[in-house]
């Protein structure tokens, strides 16, 4: 399903790494940032992110997005192969404009899930499919996975990738993010 497109060298703060991009039908121009070999291999370290401009970027301390995805690219950096799949579906698959429209609601008293309820959205609208068909494209079999979000998990297993082990990564508590990170543990199962 997904073909490559380019492939380049990529040194960060965190390593060195290749980002590969695929050309697809579906999804939009996501990111798979590379370290080492990785074709072929089992229990591959993996992340898979979804996009948050206002926290990856911005720096954010509404949500752990930014703070997730340094501690992934540092944990990549220093093994000798693994991926992190960036996924452009920004605030949870509804998009900016709805993210701040939820933001505007919880600073009315709404939690994340009733804010996206509220507007007509699902709670959480993220696809992985993408994230299969790269893991697929590098021959790789089963991964062990960082996240905090059980759903991830079940997907790949329901898509034929294995998940060996679940790598914790601890989510950094800040003022503004405790009730956001709360309300992800009670309502949506997340292992924070
Ligand atoms: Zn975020």
């Amino acid at each position: 399903m997904i073909k490559l497109a380019a492939k380049a060298k990529l040194p960060t703060l965190a390593g060195k790494f290749d980002i590969y991009t695929f050309q697809n039908e579906v999804a939009n121009e996501n990111a798979v940032i590379v370290k080492g070999d990785i074709q072929g291999k089992e229990d591959v370290p993996m992340r898979i992110h979804s996009e948050c401009l206002t926290g990856d970027v911005f720096g954010s301390e509404r949500c752990d997005c930014r703070d997730q995805l340094l501690k992934s690219m540092v944990y990549l950096g220093e093994q000798p192969y693994g991926l992190l799949i960036y996924l452009r579906q920004e605030g949870r698959g509804i998009g900016l404009i709805n993210k701040i429209k939820a933001y505007q609601l919880q600073e009315e008293g709404y939690d994340t899930v009733e804010a996206n309820l509220k507007l007509g959205l699902p709670a959480d609208k993220r696809d992985y499919t993408y994230a299969v068909e790269v893991l697929r494209y590098f021959g790789i079999k089963s991964v062990r996975i960082m996240t905090n979000n059980p759903e991830k998990i079940s997907f790949l297993e329901a898509n034929g990738i294995k998940v060996t082990d679940r790598i914790t990564i601890k989510s950094q508590f800040t003022d503004y993010n405790k009730f956001y990170l709360l309300t992800k543990k009670e309502k949506m199962g997340h292992q924070i």
